[in-house]
């Protein structure tokens, strides 16, 4: 039998209404037998999460104030979600509990963990699936890390012999049983351990959009929804700022090639964005999968004449940063040149000692600093290996005059990185979405 691992957000289980919507889901599909849940997110925009209440209480609590009043909120959020849908659940036994440790020596990740425990319970009743806590079977070590192996086995072990289960997102505990969180939005990461531990053919991640877009839309007016990216592109688009998934919930999937579908509970017939190690041929309209990109980067420029038959010039300039700790985004060398780009409030600190280290080490012909910089990724394994796109991204912008000041693509050939100024960001992400939609 296929087995479908379904992890619904916070906004796709925030309320009675939308468990009711999640219900349909499961059971529109046998494979979907095991389901991750995250706790009740916002209802609306101005909304609180549950998340965000429980960690008021533990501030508060912590520093000996008030929290009553934040927890009542916690306690109302799922009361309405068991007057809604009518559950036997004991509530304030729970709460009860969560009063009693808040009130002792609150433990902040505990606390926090408490909104996953109680949305899948109540979602395990309504569905009548067997509810599995990560306490026992999601494991971190006594430094908080994960114990990626002994949690596939546990996981593998608590989750076989059932015929379906919730699995609460977002925690689990190390072997003296305190409880750890991943960091925030961290049930996409548990439902990914989860997938992979039941070798599923499958994982779904059901959220509030569909899917992944090609453009950011507060730039680019209705761009449309990628249908497959690779687990390589999707790397860069997150790097790049557009967040879909939590970073650490592909890796566990995508070393089992298991692919990942992003899907809209409040739009389940949209097949969203599938993320996959290779794509499925004939699949590849857009070659190009995207853009995407950073502002606020200074680029640093250095040059020597005949420095390219000496060796060693370009890493003595990152060591230079490695022992300032300076992180750098890109190293592009030319002849005789070598260009950094560096996050500029990164950089700010440093920036004069740097570069009287950088003269005093290197004595370049040349040392020069442009800052307002912003770094577009035009992604596409598949679009960015045929020159014809490059050129042609490349020659609308030259077309509409926009300075460019960098340009790299390694022989990878993911992405092509485009430095433009800052102030023509937007102008350039449009320009290149124009061209992109066609390539
Ligand atoms: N509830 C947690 C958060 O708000 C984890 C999650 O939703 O994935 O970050």
């Amino acid at each position: 039998m296929n087995t479908t691992v379904a992890k619904f957000g916070g906004t796709s289980l925030a309320d009675a209404n939308q468990f009711r919507k999640v219900r349909a889901i499961i059971e529109e599909d046998p494979a979907r037998r095991i389901v991750v849940a995250s706790a009740p997110g916002k209802r609306f925009s101005e909304d609180e999460k549950v998340t965000d209440l429980l960690l008021q209480c533990y501030e508060a609590a912590s520093r000996g104030g008030a929290f009553l009043d934040a927890l009542d909120r916690v306690r109302r959020r799922f009361q309405d979600i068991i007057d809604g849908l009518q559950l036997s659940f004991p509530l304030d036994g729970e709460l009860a509990a969560l009063r009693a440790h808040l009130e002792s020596a609150p433990q902040r990740d505990y606390v926090l963990s408490r909104g996953e425990y109680l949305n899948s319970r109540l979602l395990a009743e309504y569905l009548g699936f067997t509810f599995v806590d990560p306490e026992w079977c999601v494991c971190f070590d006594a430094d908080g890390k994960l114990d990626a192996a002994m949690t596939r086995r546990t996981l593998c072990a608590a989750l076989r012999p059932l015929k379906n289960a919730v699995v609460a997102g977002f925690y689990g505990a190390d072997m003296s049983g305190r409880i750890h969180t991943f960091t925030r939005g961290g049930s996409d990461v548990t439902g990914s351990l989860v997938a992979a531990a039941v070798n599923a053919d499958l994982y779904e991640n059901w959220t509030d959009v569909s899917g992944l877009m090609a453009a950011d839309p507060r730039i680019v007016e209705g761009p449309r929804t990628v249908k497959y990216v690779s687990y390589r592109e999707l790397r860069t688009l997150s790097y790049m700022g557009a967040s879909i998934l939590h970073t650490d919930a592909v890796l566990p999937v995508a070393d089992m090639g298991i692919p990942i579908n992003i899907r809209n509970t409040d739009r389940p017939g949209d097949p969203g964005t599938t993320i996959v190690r290779k794509l499925p041929k004939g699949e590849t309209k857009y070659p190009i999968i995207g853009v995407a990109g950073r502002t606020g980067m200074s680029v640093i420029q250095v040059e020597k004449v005949m420095v390219s038959d000496e060796s060693g010039f370009t890493a003595v300039m990152l060591e230079i940063l490695k022992n300032r700790q300076i992180p750098f985004e890109q190293c592009l060398t030319g002849i005789d040149t070598v260009t950094l780009v560096i996050k500029s409030d990164v950089l700010a600190p440093f920036k004069q000692e740097l570069f009287t280290e950088i003269r005093a080490k290197l004595n370049p012909d040349y040392l020069g600093l442009t800052e307002h910089l912003s770094m577009i990724a035009v992604i596409g394994e598949k679009g960015t290996d045929s020159c014809d796109a490059n050129v042609r991204v490349l020659q609308a912008l030259a077309d509409m005059g926009m300075p460019i000041s960098t340009v790299n693509q390694g022989a990878g050939k993911l992405n092509l990185l485009i430095g433009v100024p800052e102030d023509r960001y937007e102008e350039a992400i449009r320009t290149i979405y124009a061209t992109i939609g066609e390539a």
